[in-house]
């Protein structure tokens, strides 16, 4: 308990050290998002660099999130000159608005290169963070970041922009059913994640690791998670270590991490914390990443957040676990006592309903990138086709509301497991489908199909917004109605109807949905290039427009960045793979095959009686299989360079799709067949062996 939060400038530290009007003052813009007093900085200011140099800290820093999906930081000392000596000086305006040059990080043409100025701006309702890296201590403060004309450049403008209108819009719907005393709703979310971790020294062999974060390369191994012994079994010690020490880093800053525990692959774990609102639960789960490696070198280990890193064992992807709260207190997700609290429960769990099936081209992009490519649609990770998992008992709910009146729910009763000794359990009215990718879990949804790597803050930020829209749509309607009741029931009928299609409690797994799906007219988007391009179709441009979430120019920066992300990652990937086959894979085979040829003829030197058929018949097939590396290695280069040769941005990350995945695909599989049959003190590389099972 001592130290939970000791590295947080908190609420409870505030209340401490700061004068009782100034802390209310700021509780205020915190708990009710009212603007900032700017008259109450410097105090905040000082108070907060006392605190900080108290505990060690030398230097601040804004610490915010620019489009590249991590954080960024720039470290200013608290020193200032004074009389000869120095002094300790942090003021409100230093608090408040930083000045970081900011011409290096992806803008997507927001901000010209002669006006390279980007501002940071305080945000109070996150607090602020010590962090303590090798004796230094730093003063984090968490910060917005947006260019000179006020678009966002960041990832925290836009989420705290979505929950501003997810506010709104919920206190317009709960105000309808008579709620007087609410004034925000707050979106929360608990981010569960998932990672590998491998062997530095290992790591340090694998260039495809280092320059990628993923093997590139990389027969599989005799075993791989088939035995189903991985999961939830037994933690190592050596990770036990590991986790205790990030548990604790995570503590002392206020992160609530709560569970842990093996996952399905080898060599890949998993940690939760407990939900808190989306804006610090994403800056939360940024802490989690940097922890994760961070402590991971400690331990001579690297941890891998890349979505797949190894082919033939599952990938990594983070849930998404989402619910709204009111500021009375309900957690507008769960399902009521009442008649009354049902029909609130039932129009906020519609309008979820309604904005994934309206928008899930959004939602299909908002977890597009190159890594999650080879998850999504692969039997491990949800399918590239959205829809919503109810739970027998809510289906069954919402198919009496398409008939006509819900009457009846089905009772979700008690479990049975038939040993006298153990308590029966209630059975859970949502009983788990691990394979919907937007699953109904009793009390929130759990929207699985984000990447381990991705900031949580891009699918939020779409997930507020179309819900937000949702709401306003009912709202429009409902705050018009003469006889609510009747005019909220034929609503949530219409809107059932509607929208029922969206609804899968089956497997999401099988080649039947992906038909059935298409039968529904729902979208199923495998490519990342043309997920991206949902992010500006009409639709959302006007989705975004309708909430003041993004303006058309920040939606197209945005697309702009996330194409380019996408080429520069294969670009990198191909690269790398070009230069591990013509500097590693290929010499070795041709070292190999030497020795092989050169066996041949000392063998049959001694005595051409001799049976040499296996040298030859090696030699043969390690001949055939340079051979084919080989073309294939040039085969990725001229794809590569024609890629490269597009100027339009769209024709280009298609190409890169089209032909340099497919190259890439081509030229790993000769490697890995070079790889089987190369004696094992010739391979240049750690393998699959190793990388899975040595921790
Ligand atoms: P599972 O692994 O079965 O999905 P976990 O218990 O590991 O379930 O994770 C559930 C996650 O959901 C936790 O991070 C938890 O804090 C979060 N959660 C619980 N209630 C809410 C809520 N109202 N809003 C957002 N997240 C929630
Ligand atoms: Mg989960």
């Amino acid at each position: 308990m001592e130290m939970f939060g000791q590295n947080v400038f908190n609420q409870s530290v505030m209340r401490d050290r700061l004068p009782k009007s100034v802390f209310k003052n700021l509780k205020k813009t915190i708990d009710e998002g009212l603007p900032l007093d700017p008259s109450i900085a410097d105090v905040v200011a000082s108070a907060m660099k006392e605190w900080a140099v108290e505990r060690g800290a030398t230097h601040f820093t804004h610490w915010f999130q620019p489009m590249t999906g991590i954080t960024a930081e720039k470290h200013d000392s608290f020193i200032s000159p004074a009389d000869g000596g120095a002094l300790l000086e942090f003021s409100g305006k230093e608090l408040v608005k930083g000045e970081p040059d900011a011409s290096s990080f992806p803008s997507g043409g927001l901000r010209a290169t002669f006006e390279a100025r980007g501002y940071t701006a305080w945000d109070c309702t996150s607090p602020a963070f010590l962090r303590e890296e090798a004796d230094v201590v730093t003063l984090c403060i968490p910060t917005a970041f947006c260019s000179y004309t006020g678009e966002a450049l960041d990832k925290k403008v836009p989420l705290l922009r979505s929950m501003e209108a997810l506010s709104t819009q919920a206190v317009r719907v709960l105000k309808l059913f008579g709620n007087t005393s609410v004034t925000r709703v707050t979106s929360t979310v608990g981010a569960e994640q998932e990672y590998f971790l491998v062997d530095k020294s290992f790591y340090l062999q694998r260039p495809d690791l280092m320059m990628a974060g993923r093997t590139l390369f990389g027969a599989m191994s005799s075993k791989g998670q088939e035995m189903e012994d991985h999961y939830f079994g037994s933690i190592k010690e050596r990770v036990l270590a590991y986790m205790k020490e990030v548990n604790e880093e995570l503590w002392k800053l206020g992160v609530s991490a709560k569970t842990q525990h093996n996952e399905v692959a080898p060599g890949q774990f998993e940690i939760a914390p407990i939900f808190e609102n989306t804006n610090i639960a994403t800056d939360h789960n940024q802490m989690v990443m940097e922890v994760l490696k961070r402590v991971a070198l400690r331990h001579d280990m690297v941890c891998l957040l890349h979505e797949k890193p190894f082919a033939g064992v599952n990938g990594s992807g983070k849930h998404n676990n989402w619910s709204m709260s009111s500021n009375d207190g309900q957690n507008l997700l769960e399902p009521g006592r009442t008649p009354h609290e049902n029909a609130q429960f039932l129009t906020f769990l519609m309008a979820t309903i309604k904005a994934v099936d309206t928008y899930a081209g959004l939602l299909r992009c908002s977890c597009a990138n190159a890594g999650n490519e080879y998850r999504l649609g692969a039997n491990e990770a949800p399918p590239a086709i959205i829809s919503v998992f109810l739970g027998e008992q809510l289906a069954d709910i919402i198919d009496q509301i398409v008939a006509g009146k819900a009457k009846s729910s089905e009772m979700s009763g008690h479990m049975d497991i038939g040993v006298s000794t153990l308590p029966s359990l209630p059975k859970d009215a949502t009983d788990r489908n691990r394979t919907s990718p937007f699953a109904f879990t009793g009390n929130k949804f759990e929207f699985r199909m984000l990447g381990s790597s991705f900031s949580i803050s891009g699918p939020n930020i779409i997930i507020n917004t179309i819900i937000a829209q949702a709401l306003k749509e009912f709202a429009d309607v409902l705050e018009k109605s003469t006889n609510f009741d009747a005019d909220l029931d034929k609503l949530l009928q219409d809107t059932a109807k509607k929208h029922q299609r969206v609804i899968f409690n089956g497997n999401n797994y099988s080649d039947e949905w992906v038909q059935e799906a298409a039968k529904r007219g729902l979208p199923n988007i495998p490519s990342t290039p043309d997920a991206l391009k949902e992010l500006i179709s009409k639709e959302a441009q006007e989705v975004f427009a309708a909430h003041n979430v993004f303006s058309d120019k920040e939606l197209h920066a945005r697309y702009e960045i996330m194409v380019e992300q996408y080429v520069k990652t294969l670009n990198i990937e191909a690269l790398t793979m070009i230069d591990m086959a013509n500097h590693s894979i290929i010499p070795t085979a041709i070292e190999y095959a030497t020795t092989v040829a050169a066996s041949v003829s000392a063998v049959t030197a001694v005595s051409s009686k001799l049976d040499v058929s296996t040298q030859k018949e090696l030699l043969e097939e390690l001949s055939d299989k340079l051979a084919a590396m080989s073309a294939n290695t040039k085969a990725l280069e001229k794809a590569l360079e024609e890629a490269n040769g597009i100027a339009d941005a769209d024709k280009q990350a298609a190409a890169f799709r089209a032909n340099v995945f497919t190259k890439m695909l081509e030229l790993r599989a000769t490697g890995d067949a070079l790889e089987k049959i190369i004696a094992a003190k010739y391979w240049p590389l750690p393998t699959y062996r190793e990388m899975l099972f040595v921790l």
